[in-house]
């Protein structure tokens, strides 16, 4: 074989970073991943929970995931992909109600006959809009309040851009709820007569270890507990990564994968107005608490709150998917909290977020119990989604930098609609032919 390797840094081992390492190495280059972390994955890895290691942040698949279930396939674990039917909660006016199916929505007593018609024409609406940059400038709340009415918005929207957002959803653009509903009509219209939900038989960690065997099958290296401090030119038109441990290593080609804001911080010689950029970023962050319990809550996978003075913006019953038995009969429940930057939530102690989330979940659930609790661990994390708001689109980060072989590939290209690894596996399809088209310096040739 005669040909030229590449020699490519990748900064950050979450999915995007591990997926993109596998994909460049299939060609023969060579390619070695820093991650901060002490294990790969990202805000998809696991943890020991329950006795067995499970996802610190609840984690589905849809029928729709196209992109994911062909990887899932090609990593040769496609036979142990599950599927579930699942329910959605909804705790309004100190009442927990079931809206899994559309009769069931209809019959929300808190959404008027004239509310359900104008949610329909909505939905409608928006699935036939195919040009998504007047949406953008516009927000969802004034948006959504002039289709459906104060009322359906107040009941039905809010709710839900409460569940995905937390405070951000005020200041989300039309485009974004635009973007879930064209997914959610997809769903619909690809021939799913109900809501089915996936996951693989023992959790992430099974898609993120076969994702790591088949990239190092490539000879990718993957190195952790390594933080990327700086990412600089080097003397011979290559790249030098340069770690907190001041540890050097040069290569011909770095792609960042981190946050905005963390890639802003560790390329220095990007131009003010690069720097800007990704600082202006919106993004919000995530307290989620996971709780082992002795017995189930409910039988709802996602129950939304409509109702003010939660410290949670939903509820996530894995268990009602996932067999019990997995967590040695317990059950395990996620409260995630979405948080902007200066939510109250983040000085909270782990103690005092499983206090006030104690308090809560008995408003819900009259039967549950303190003593139910066999296990709580709280996950914060401050940069997980770049929020779609007025005019986002200005605001992408271009994949090529104005560093020479300095790319960023991140979940901060996804246009609009929320975050998911689907979408990301869209980002890397998009970024690899550009990254492919940075001029390489021809370091080595191997004969
Ligand atoms: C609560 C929650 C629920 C979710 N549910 C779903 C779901 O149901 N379905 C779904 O498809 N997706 C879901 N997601 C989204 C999914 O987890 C993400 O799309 C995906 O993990 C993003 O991967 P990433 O590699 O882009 O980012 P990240 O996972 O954030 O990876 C970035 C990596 O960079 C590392 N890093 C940062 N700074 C440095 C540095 N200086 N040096 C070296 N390394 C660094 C970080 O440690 C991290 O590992 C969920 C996410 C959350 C938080």
């Amino acid at each position: 074989m005669t040909g030229q390797r590449t020699k490519w840094g990748i900064v950050g081992g979450g999915v995007l970073g591990l997926e993109l390492a596998r994909q460049l190495a299939q060609s023969g280059d060579r390619v070695v991943v820093f991650e901060a972390g002490t294990e790969p994955g990202g805000l998809a890895a696991t943890w020991p929970i329950a006795g067995t290691r499970w996802d610190k942040h609840y984690h589905v698949i849809l029928p729709t995931d196209t992109r994911l279930i062909s990887l899932i396939e090609e990593l040769g674990i496609g036979d142990e992909l599950i599927w579930r039917r699942s329910s959605t909660g909804l705790f309004a006016d100190d009442t927990l109600y079931s809206v899994s199916s559309t009769k069931e929505f209809l019959a929300l007593p808190s959404l008027r006959l004239v509310d359900k018609v104008r949610l329909g024409v909505t939905m409608l609406y928006a699935s036939r809009i195919n040009n998504w940059r007047r949406l953008e400038r516009i927000s969802a709340a004034r948006w959504l309040s002039r289709w459906s009415g104060k009322n359906a918005y107040n009941n039905f929207w809010k709710p839900l851009l409460r569940s995905k957002l937390g405070d951000n959803a005020e200041q989300a653009s039309a485009a974004f709820i635009w973007a879930i509903m064209k997914r959610l009509y997809r769903a619909r219209t690809s021939g799913a007569k109900v809501e089915k939900l996936g996951f693989v038989r023992t959790g992430y960690a099974r898609i993120l270890d076969a994702l790591l065997e088949a990239a190092m099958e490539r000879d990718v290296a993957v190195m952790t507990d390594a933080r990327v401090d700086r990412v600089v030119p080097d003397s011979e038109g290559g790249v030098e990564v340069v770690l907190s441990s001041s540890e050097r290593h040069s290569f011909d080609k770095v792609v960042v994968t981190t946050p905005a804001p963390t890639a802003a911080g560790i390329i220095p010689d990007l131009t003010a107005a690069e720097r800007t950029n990704l600082e202006r970023i919106v993004y919000q962050g995530i307290v989620c608490t996971s709780l082992v319990l002795d017995r189930p809550l409910s039988d709802f996978y996602v129950t939304n709150i409509t109702d003010d003075g939660f410290p949670f913006t939903g509820v996530i019953e894995m268990t009602t998917l996932v067999n019990p038995d997995t967590f040695g009969g317990k059950s395990l429940v996620y409260l995630p909290r979405y948080t902007t930057a200066d939510d109250e939530a983040w000085e909270w102690s782990d103690a005092e977020v499983v206090e006030r989330s104690v308090e809560a979940l008995r408003r819900i659930y009259p039967h549950f119990e303190k003593a139910d609790i066999t296990e709580a661990k709280v996950s914060r994390v401050r940069h997980v989604l770049a929020v779609s708001v007025i005019n986002h689109s200005a605001s992408i980060p271009s994949i090529k930098t104005s560093v020479p072989n300095v790319a960023i590939v991140s979940s901060a290209q996804i246009l609009h609609g929320t975050l998911n690894v689907d979408e990301t596996l869209g980002v890397i399809a998009n970024a690899i032919p550009v990254l492919r088209s940075m001029t390489t310096p021809a370091k080595e040739v191997i004969a």
